[in-house]
């Protein structure tokens, strides 16, 4: 993409209503614009940077065997009144009429959908297991939306739902859910610790929190240090082990880790003191079983083994993927601006021409974005008219991991700049040699 071309509205300015560092950068970045009170257009960077976390959140699903729906925003008050949530949800669920006065609602949750899909079609035990998931916009009209799209009222979620003939089957799902989850964090290069949790709404007894350790989480937390030396990393899984999901469960849930509603003093402080955390954290996924709580009063059964009609086991599981566009720069930012890692970045390398309009280094940054791009990175090209700090400052806000500084005196000398932006170390680097040291 070459900048002079693009749409990227970054302001100066830092504006007044952000009070967190996520939504500052967001708004400063030209990443997401208010279009009324927590509802948030997502302008070209942001779509970007939602689009890679929507796809590893994809890959990962279906990785563990889940399946891709979509089911629409827009739901019958109907399936709710079956379930006994429209009257128990109160005033976060958007109820609409339509014109024939029909209730309507803007879902928080496809639970009762999910379940009404299950039992139209499927109704022997030999379609069991099965996971349907989907990301969709979701609606919940919150007393307090704020720090963007940490806390919007519409928002992105990947929900999920298992279906099984038994509880034993339901808790594999659950286990399924939580490895599939700890590694889709970490590939967005985030740490997030699952802590036993309080159900809510949702209801059921088996829940857990994914949560990021940050200054600004809005959950308070207590753990055991010891948790956040733990790495899933690149160890292969086959999800439909039962033994394998259940020792990753093990090995990440047996050390202390929970929200302040499963808080137990007295558990917590035989943990040696040195290894005690009070901290805060921001919730980035939750998983949940609850049995037949929604197949029960819905109806959805299967004919099982013996002929008889069971009802199915559930659990339910979500991932905030707006949320998460906000967490990850909690996570990851300077003084200066964002720091993308690299799976999520919304290009991975920007191109600085510290002198456009100079015959050699627009022809050699010409060279570096034709060749880049077809080894597959996504490039920014900052082709504008501009001083060379005011690009330097654009590329460290919006937080790209490498920059190419590309100038005359460098080509004079045969070489560019690599700069890293975590780092912030250079090189400098034959333009030729660039593509091999960033694939
Ligand atoms: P919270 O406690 O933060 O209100 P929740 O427990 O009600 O969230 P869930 O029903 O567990 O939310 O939804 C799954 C995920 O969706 C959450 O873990 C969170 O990451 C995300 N999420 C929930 N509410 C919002 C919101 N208002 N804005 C953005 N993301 C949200
Ligand atoms: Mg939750």
């Amino acid at each position: 993409m070459r900048l002079s071309r693009y749409f990227l509205p970054v302001l100066k300015e830092t504006p007044a209503e952000a009070q967190i560092a996520s939504h500052r950068l967001m708004l400063r970045a030209g990443m997401i614009k208010q279009a009324s009170a927590g509802i948030y257009s997502w302008l070209p960077l942001g779509y970007r940077v939602l689009r890679n976390i929507e796809r590893i959140v994809h890959e990962e699903q279906q990785r563990a065997g889940h399946i891709p729906v979509l089911m629409p925003t827009l739901q019958s008050a109907d399936l709710w009144r079956e379930s006994g949530r429209y009257d128990a949800y109160g005033p976060e669920m958007l109820r609409i009429r339509d014109r024939h006065d029909r209730d309507m609602l803007y879902g928080p949750t496809n639970e009762e959908m999910i379940t009404d899909i299950f039992r139209s079609h499927v109704s022997s035990y030999k379609d069991l297991p099965m996971t349907l998931y989907h990301i969709q916009w979701k609606f919940r009209d919150e007393v307090r939306p704020r720090f963007g799209v940490m806390r919007g009222r519409e928002f992105l979620m990947k929900d999920g739902y298992n279906f099984d003939l038994t509880k034993e089957d339901a808790l594999h799902a659950y286990n399924r859910h939580l490895v599939s989850y700890l590694r889709t964090y970490e590939r967005m290069g985030l740490q997030a610790i699952p802590m036993r949790a309080d159900s809510g709404p949702i209801g059921g007894d088996d829940t857990h929190e994914f949560l990021v350790l940050a200054e600004t989480g809005e959950s308070e937390v207590f753990y055991d240090s010891e948790i956040t030396d733990l790495k899933f990393g690149d160890r292969e899984i086959d999800y439909d082990s039962v033994e394998q999901c259940q020792s990753v469960l093990e090995e990440f849930t047996s050390r202390y880790a929970r929200t302040d509603e499963t808080h137990d003093p007295a558990i917590f402080d035989q943990i040696p003191e040195e290894r005690r955390r009070v901290a805060r954290g921001i919730e980035v996924g939750q998983i949940f079983y609850f049995g037949t709580k929604y197949s029960e009063p819905m109806g959805a059964t299967v004919q099982g083994p013996d002929g008889k009609p069971v009802a199915v086991h559930m659990g339910s599981h979500g991932i905030g993927v707006s949320r998460l566009a906000g967490a990850l720069i909690e996570a990851n930012h300077d003084e200066k601006g964002i720091i993308w890692p690299w799976e999520v970045a919304p290009f991975h390398v920007g191109i600085v021409n510290v002198k456009q309009g100079d015959a050699t280094a627009d022809a050699a940054c010409e060279a570096l974005y034709k060749e880049l791009t077809a080894a597959g990175l996504e490039v920014l090209y900052d082709d504008r008219e501009e001083r060379a700090g005011a690009k330097f400052a654009t590329m460290d806000l919006i937080g790209l991991p490498k920059r190419i500084t590309v100038g005359p005196r460098g080509l004079e000398k045969g070489v560019v700049e690599l700069t890293d932006r975590r780092t912030g170390e250079s090189e400098e680097i034959k333009p030729e040699l660039v593509a091999a040291a960033l694939t």
